[in-house]
């Protein structure tokens, strides 16, 4: 029997399951933990989608996503702070270990990404002292450079890094190996981070040829990531957080039924999560 006490499934790789639906495809098949999104979680009731979490027995690596912070105008950036309080809440709820920072990438008609990186630090300064009185980790997830323009101005492992750097107890890092893979620098900036900065590990693969930017991840297995590699090197740095795999895949997984896409996500993810024995 696969030990999958340490993987778990973002939800978004389920697009079509509810919350409910998402907690018990997931337990029905042993995986161990539901990474959830903020959208699905409003739609149960967040004290409900705790309760349905809790009664499962599952254990959540992280909330997804913050809302954009990135945004010039000063009363929009106080409005995204307050969300993303009311979102470092919910997290608290579901017992979540981080919530998953994508700040935005430049605002509307902005050039200046110096800026706006700029503005993205002030964002989690700012929010820093309520997630620590919540107990939740602000998780800056680098992606990939081809997002920056519209998604995220966090672009490179070691760009996040240095800013937990700077700001310290209450952040750490969500490693995404799809937008990391292709990084010369993602490994030594893995070791770097080490055990307890890594607060989850996203898993899934990188298609080739890649037919739409956004949204054609590869289950893990069908794209070119040394996987292993990363496991091996994890293990290294005695890493003993979470693997969890993420997939937006509109031109194939979200067509699947959600029980075979978990079944697959098992038994493809299963050698490559278990628990090693020192
Ligand atoms: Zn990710």
């Amino acid at each position: 029997m696969t030990d999958l006490s340490r993987f778990a499934i973002n939800q978004i790789t389920t697009k079509n399951w509810s919350l409910r639906q998402a907690v018990d495809g997931y337990a029905r098949q042993g995986v161990g933990g539901i990474a959830v999104w903020m959208n699905y979680l409003d739609d149960a009731g967040v004290k409900r989608g705790a309760r349905m979490i809790r009664d499962a027995g599952l254990f959540v690596p992280s909330l997804c996503t913050s809302a954009w912070t990135n945004l010039a105008d000063p009363t929009q950036f106080q409005a995204s702070l307050d969300e993303n309080r009311r979102r470092i809440d919910a997290a608290a709820e579901i017992g979540a270990g981080c919530l998953v920072v994508v700040p935005g990438g430049l605002a509307a008609g902005e050039r200046d990404l110096v800026a706006a990186r700029l503005r993205v630090r002030e964002g989690l300064e700012a929010l820093l002292p309520h997630a620590l009185g919540a107990g939740v980790k602000l998780g800056l997830e680098p992606l990939h450079p081809m997002y920056a323009g519209d998604r995220s101005c966090l672009n490179s492992f070691a760009q996040c890094l240095a800013l937990c750097d700077d700001l310290g107890m209450g952040t750490g890092i969500v490693a995404d190996v799809y937008h990391c893979w292709w990084d010369p620098e993602f490994a030594a900036g893995l070791k770097q981070a080490g055990p307890r900065r890594i607060l989850t590990f996203h898993l899934c693969d990188w298609l080739v040829p890649t037919r739409d930017v956004y949204q054609d991840r590869g289950m893990v297995g069908d794209g070119v990531i040394d996987f292993a590699f990363y496991r091996a090197l994890l293990d290294e740095i005695a890493y003993d957080g979470p693997f969890e795999i993420e997939l937006f895949s509109r031109l194939d997984w979200w067509e699947r039924d959600g029980d075979e896409t978990v079944r697959i996500a098992v038994e493809r993810c299963g050698p490559l999560v278990a628990q090693r024995s020192a």
